[in-house]
């Protein structure tokens, strides 16, 4: 489970989030919500510790992530989190095989073979390892980067927008592999701005005026949505990405 607890981020004048404070439950997919600009992305680098609050506290399973060392950052990324993003990350001029074994964990050769071809299968790129990165299309670049997660399973998945470059089809099984890892007990933070994303998580965080020190300003609220962007339990019966 994740805490984010009284988080402040502004960029000059620019407040992002003021006293920010939530919880992301583990083994559940959360959406994190809210206008271009409203610091999705920066809250996520903030969790992944690739950017810093201006204050506040971030723990991770009880432990905190805000203010530990470098060495100490370098093994929760290695250990304990996953990033997916909109533009793949993938290693250029490497096969996919490549991109995969810089993330598989020390096994045997065997396992390793193993792990690799069921995560391959899981993505729908069996057999194909040994072709270059550069020969996939848009979908399977984010299928293999979806694969890199499979074969580390890490217990904190961080998704920038992973489906915002994806036709229907990709982004429906993008959302479903994100699902199993959370079933399989991950805790997920997505953030979108895709309506049909939004209502395949369980749980939202909406950054809406949350640069406002005394949060959203009154008004109806759009159908759907809390206020506040906690308590929200909403799952369609199946999942339709578009
Ligand atoms: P979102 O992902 O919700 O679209 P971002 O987190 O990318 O929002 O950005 C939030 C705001 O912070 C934007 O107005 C952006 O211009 C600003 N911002 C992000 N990074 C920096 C930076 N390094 N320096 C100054 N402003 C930044
Ligand atoms: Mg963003």
């Amino acid at each position: 489970m994740l805490h984010i607890d009284g988080l402040t981020k502004s960029y000059g004048r620019h407040i992002l989030w003021s006293d920010l404070t939530r919880t992301v439950p583990s083994a559940a997919m959360t959406a994190l919500t809210g206008p271009s600009g409203s610091g999705k992305s920066t809250l996520l680098n903030c969790i992944g510790l690739l950017d810093r609050p201006d204050s506040g506290d971030i723990r991770f399973d009880g432990r905190p992530l805000s203010g530990v060392s470098s060495h100490r950052a370098r093994i929760f990324r290695r250990d304990t989190l996953g990033y997916l993003f909109q533009n793949y990350a993938l290693i250029p001029d490497t096969t996919i095989k490549e991109n995969l074994q810089v993330a598989l964990p020390r096994l045997s050769r065997r396992e390793s073979r193993a792990r690799l071809a069921d995560a391959l299968a899981a993505v729908g790129l069996a057999g194909r390892a040994q072709e270059p990165t550069h020969h996939l299309s848009g979908g399977e670049q984010q299928r293999l980067a979806l694969a890199r997660l499979i074969v580390r399973k890490p217990a904190l998945i961080l998704a920038d927008e992973p489906t915002g470059a994806l036709d229907e089809d990709n982004a429906t099984m993008v959302i479903g592999t994100l699902r199993q890892l959370a079933e399989a007990g991950a805790t997920v933070l997505i953030a979108t701005h895709n309506a049909t994303v939004r209502d395949a998580c369980g749980e939202q965080i909406d950054l809406t005026c949350t640069g406002h020190p005394d949060g959203p300003p009154p008004g109806p609220v759009p159908p759907g949505l809390s206020p506040t962007g906690r308590g929200r339990s909403r799952r369609p019966a199946s999942v339709r990405v578009g």
